[in-house]
């Protein structure tokens, strides 16, 4: 077992102590930060004086003390403090999100995406539109801390290694990308970081969304692919090589359909929008032929037009959909039994027909799950779009960052290694304090 250095404590105090802030959503009191934390509250005064003079935290109001007395300053994250970027990668689109400290948004720009494309051009791509999307939101002044990459597929965060992505391999072929993360960041000049779309749609979750205040809880992501992120005793689970959660490559046909990821019978070669689309035209309701990425959720969305008109056409259309709707049904009843998770949330991308596959795939969910769990696990079925997803890359990159306590680390006084600091981070007023 590696011993923690006392400097490695420090720095998981300090990223205690940003966590608590930016997990609660409003300014907190030194106390108060002391009784989320569990720091002592000599310990809750020396931490929080650094992450003010750095800059990372502000002191904002104040309100009087509960008993009436001294009145308390409370903290908040310094919003302008550093910035951050999302990029979410799918099949068809690109979707940059310029977000501040705090989490919130300050600008967005979406492109289309053909796709397969090599790791070069896709570096070469996503250059471009971050640079872009600086320049048109005014981040080209402000100090950017990193940028955080959402894409489909098997991916290695840690290792900076995509095992598997349709964004570079079609049809049955596969084909290993490492160094994607390192290539951008010589480009782009700051820390990079990679992940799978689903693991940060999890993790946009629980840091500013609906799994803030849970431990566990998934977020499943059915487009062109069927994804899903876990939060398990409260944090993203990746498992060995970044290759937990899988469970949309669960096969549940042998020698079934052809699936995306090599595979044959995974649930997802019958539930993602391609094989929805299949399905469409082995019917004999859409034209015949291979499509491109970019036309499938166009094709996807005409079927459940055809579903939702009367006659022998919407019939048939509407059995492909209750039949999606069943097998996720199932599928999530299954993955709440084997993990007793506290919610659901199903992000159907832009093109969910929601009212076509939403009843049976409730009525197959209380069927699958255990009886202690029927009617007490909410299954939110929605469908954000592209923001959400970059604002979880954002997440990603202000988790590696508050971890490692790098955002900090910039102007502190009190014994951080000059190799620690980070050269990207050009905080104004953590240049003042340090000097
Ligand atoms: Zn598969």
């Amino acid at each position: 077992m590696t011993r923690l250095s006392s400097r490695h404590i420090s720095q998981l105090h300090l990223y205690q102590v940003l966590h608590a802030v930016r997990r609660n959503g409003a300014a907190m009191s030194r106390a108060e930060i002391g009784e989320s934390t569990g720091l002592s509250q000599p310990a809750v005064s020396s931490l929080t004086r650094r992450l003010l003079e750095s800059g990372a935290l502000v002191e904002v109001g104040a309100r009087p003390s509960a008993g009436g007395g001294r009145r308390e300053r409370e903290l908040a994250l310094n919003s302008d403090f550093v910035w951050v970027v999302g990029v979410n990668i799918s099949l068809f689109r690109i979707t940059v999100t310029l977000t501040d400290f705090a989490g919130s948004v300050r600008g967005t720009r979406s492109a289309p995406l053909a796709t397969p494309m090599t790791k070069a051009a896709l570096v070469k791509r996503v250059v471009k539109e971050v640079r872009a999307c600086l320049a048109e939101h005014g981040g080209a002044g402000v100090a950017l801390a990193g940028v955080g990459v959402a894409l489909p597929g098997f991916v290695d965060s840690m290792g900076d290694l995509v095992h598997w992505s349709a964004v570079f391999s079609a049809g049955k072929k596969t084909q290993r990308v490492t160094g994607l993360a390192a290539a951008l960041s010589k480009e782009l000049a700051v820390p990079v970081f990679i992940e799978n779309e689903a693991k940060i749609r999890a993790l946009a979750e629980q840091w500013f969304g609906r799994a803030a205040r849970l431990t566990d809880a998934a977020a499943i992501t059915l487009d062109q692919g069927l994804g899903v992120g876990l939060i398990i005793n409260g944090e993203l689970y990746r498992g060995r090589a970044g290759l937990a959660g899988e469970l949309g490559h669960v096969q549940i046909v042998a020698d079934g359909r052809q699936c995306h990821c090599g595979k044959r019978g995974c649930l997802e070669a019958y539930v993602a929008h391609y094989a929805v689309v299949e399905q469409g035209q082995e019917a004999g309701l859409l034209p015949a032929g291979t499509l491109l990425p970019q036309d499938i959720e166009a094709t996807y969305g005409q079927l459940a037009d055809t579903a939702r008109r009367a006659g022998a056409a919407g019939t048939k259309a509407r059995a492909i959909f209750e039949r999606q709707g069943r097998l996720l049904g199932t599928w999530i009843g299954n993955v709440v039994n084997l993990l007793a998770l506290q919610l659901v949330i199903v992000d159907g991308g832009r093109q969910l027909a929601i009212e076509l596959l939403e009843g049976p795939l409730r009525a197959a969910l209380d069927e699958a799950m255990v009886l202690p769990h029927r009617g007490r696990v909410p299954v939110l079925i929605d469908h954000e779009g592209g923001e959400a997803w970059a604002r979880g890359a954002a997440s990603l990159v202000l988790q590696r960052l508050d971890e490692s306590a790098q955002v900090v680390s910039v102007a502190s006084r009190h014994g951080f290694d000059e190799d620690l600091l980070p050269t990207t981070t050009k905080n104004p007023a953590a240049r003042r304090a340090a000097a």
